[in-house]
């Protein structure tokens, strides 16, 4: 065996790898280096989803021809020179190897003219090697673009996947990623149809309308240094992976499983094992808390308090969360545009906006397609958190702010005790009107919210205390259930039921929480005793007590088939306007659907 020095080409091919794994990976460094450039009209182009051709066009502040040449060495850069600048950055690049790598597997044309210089330059590398320079007439900021990805690297190549789902990928990336970057225009044209144009707006939340349909709920929340705005969706409308759940740290798109953790957490119980919601959590931490070259796609960081981090996520999404009360829009799509395989319908922008400001026109404008579907509900569709209900809800808890601001403050808040209720249906469901809709309240569902909140409170406040059953039940199991109960006794114990075991078949429950002393203790002590304890559970105590609570509340609600009068529904909407959470049962499933004027006339063929 002979030990050799690799030479630099092979070094950067390999090197690519890393950086680099496909179409998608590309643009991402080059758009990051647009931004990092004060872009603020960003241009993606692909050609058979990236795979033939793709292309970044920038209007930020370009390149003279000696950094032109110079960007595509291995580790230059602009944007650090000491180790210390990393404490702090503020610019999407540092490691100076996107360039070198993307050149090194791929055939790259650089256009590029710095602000004040009247002539720009054409690069061309090839497979590492500069083939050509030359002045070009240019007018302002940069173009890259890419062919022949991976022509050297067989085996890289194998990996690509349809351009169908290459173009997926990239235009999911595009749109999360401008999420930190309102202020920006971002298009992405492929094979000559735009299927992305987000348009440059004020703030994150705006964009975030853009980029995902459904209705978020808002959450915010500063403490010890670190800050959190989070937008996100209806513990009904989760998906079960996080892919809909972008996650950006000091503006940087990132993957996380601290904050996905304290993010589900969050949630109180709605979620279920692998439930993700969507929507964006932000994070700004101070640059000493937060290590970004972890990984060579940037793409992870590392904190140096992780539970400080986890607890604040979780203490957002919970004071979000807490103000969730509005229905779910029935007939509006509840799953983010960019998360389906469809490109959407057409939004057409008044055609004003398309002069002046823009750069660039490569676009047939007829093929126009936004990924904004159009809305399916009217404006006031969108009904703002309703918070101010809750006393115990205090400005300081939560940043208001965000949550009113702009247009959301505009739109009406949903409150119970507004509907008009007209009847039950099916057994099981109100029939109400509010505003200009109909909805449709899950009256188990909405019991359920209710009395969970009851028995968790009286938990907290130690009030749920045992009350002797004049003739004690007597339940008879099998051993693994009698088992799973004992296992969990004490537990069961604290929510005040006196439960004991008489011999390996049989136990007996000799007190019940007054508070539930209309329920039927039998049926809850056997659903208790039929589902097995998960593993470790006794780390996580309020978890199970919550998860135990929820069993309970459920045993203590009007079901399906009972008849609930007039009086009762709306002394029920009342007590929903008193409790927290109220728009999802324990469970996370909606309490409360609503159907606009405008998704009924269109049944009926009116909006026609
Ligand atoms: P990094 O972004 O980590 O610095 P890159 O290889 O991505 O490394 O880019 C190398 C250098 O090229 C950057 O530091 C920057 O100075 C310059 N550069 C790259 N793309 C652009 C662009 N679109 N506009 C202006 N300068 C750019
Ligand atoms: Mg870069």
């Amino acid at each position: 065996m002979k030990i050799k020095v690799l030479s630099d080409s092979v070094i950067n091919q390999i090197a690519a790898g890393e950086v680099v794994d496909r179409p998608s990976g590309v643009v991402r460094e080059l758009v990051d280096n647009a931004i990092d450039a004060g872009a603020t009209d960003i241009f993606v182009t692909l050609q058979g989803g990236g795979n033939s051709r793709l292309k970044v066009r920038d209007n930020g502040y370009g390149m003279a021809k000696d950094d032109a040449i110079l960007a595509f060495e291995r580790h230059a850069t602009s944007k650090v020179s000491a180790i210390d600048d990393l404490t702090g950055i503020v610019t999407m690049g540092f490691r100076g190897e996107a360039l070198a790598s993307i050149a090194a597997v791929s055939k790259v044309q650089l256009r590029t003219k710095e602000q004040n210089s009247d002539i720009g330059t054409h690069v061309v590398f090839r497979g590492g090697r500069l083939v050509n320079v030359e002045p070009v007439p240019w007018s302002q900021g940069t173009e890259i673009e890419v062919e022949h990805l991976f022509f050297n690297t067989p085996a890289r190549r194998k990996f690509l996947k349809s351009p169908k789902s290459e173009l997926a990928r990239t235009r999911t990336w595009l749109a999360h990623s401008s999420l930190s970057h309102p202020e920006v225009r971002y298009r992405l044209v492929s094979d000559g149809d735009e299927i992305l144009h987000l348009r440059p707006v004020s703030s994150m939340v705006e964009r975030a309308k853009d980029v995902f349909s459904s209705e978020l709920l808002s959450c915010d929340l500063t403490e010890g240094g670190v800050r959190v705005q989070a937008m996100v969706s209806h513990p009904g409308e989760a998906l079960s992976d996080a892919s809909g759940l972008v996650i950006l740290v000091n503006g940087r798109l990132v993957t996380d499983r601290v904050i996905l953790r304290a993010v589900r957490e969050g949630y109180d119980s709605m979620l279920k094992d692998r439930e993700f919601p969507t929507g964006y959590v932000a994070l700004e931490v101070s640059g000493e808390f937060v290590d970004v070259n972890v990984h060579p796609q940037k793409s992870e960081v590392r904190f140096r308090h992780p539970n400080q981090i986890f607890a604040v996520v979780r203490g957002a999404i919970l004071s979000g969360v807490r103000g969730l009360q509005r229905p779910v829009q029935v007939g509006r799509p509840s799953i983010a545009p960019l998360m389906t395989e469809s490109i959407p319908t057409a939004k057409q922008e008044p055609s004003s906006s398309r002069v002046g400001t823009e750069i660039f026109s490569e676009v047939s404008q007829s093929r126009t397609i936004s990924t904004s579907p159009a809305p399916l509900f009217s404006s006031e569709s969108y009904v703002r958190t309703h918070v101010d209900t809750y006393e115990a809800f205090s400005p300081k808890d939560t940043d208001l702010a965000a949550a009113s601001s702009d247009d959301f403050a505009a739109r009406p808040s949903f409150r119970f005790s507004d509907l008009r209720y007209v009847g039950q249906i099916l057994g099981c469901y109100l029939l109400c009107e509010w505003q200009d809709s109909f909805v449709i309240v899950d009256m188990h569902a909405a019991h359920e919210r209710v009395n969970y909140t009851h028995i968790r409170d009286a938990y907290s406040r130690k009030e749920l205390t045992p009350q002797p059953l004049l003739i004690p039940q007597r339940v008879t199991l099998s051993y693994e259930q009698v088992n799973n109960l004992t296992e969990q006794i004490e537990l069961i114990r604290a929510l005040g039921f006196d439960v004991t075991e008489v011999d390996p078949q049989q136990i007996e429950i000799r007190a019940v929480p007054s508070v539930l002393s209309h329920v039927n203790c039998s049926a809850v002590i056997r659903d208790l005793a039929a589902e097995p304890v998960v593993a470790g559970w006794q780390e996580r105590v309020e978890e199970r007590i919550d998860h135990i609570a929820a069993r309970v509340a459920c045993h203590a609600s009007v079901r399906s088939g009972d008849a609930i009068n007039r009086q009762e529904a709306y002394a029920l909407f009342d007590q929903l306007d008193s409790v927290f959470m109220s728009g999802a049962c324990p469970h996370g499933r909606p309490v409360v659907a609503q159907f606009s004027r405008d998704a009924v006339e269109k049944w009926f063929g009116r909006d026609r």
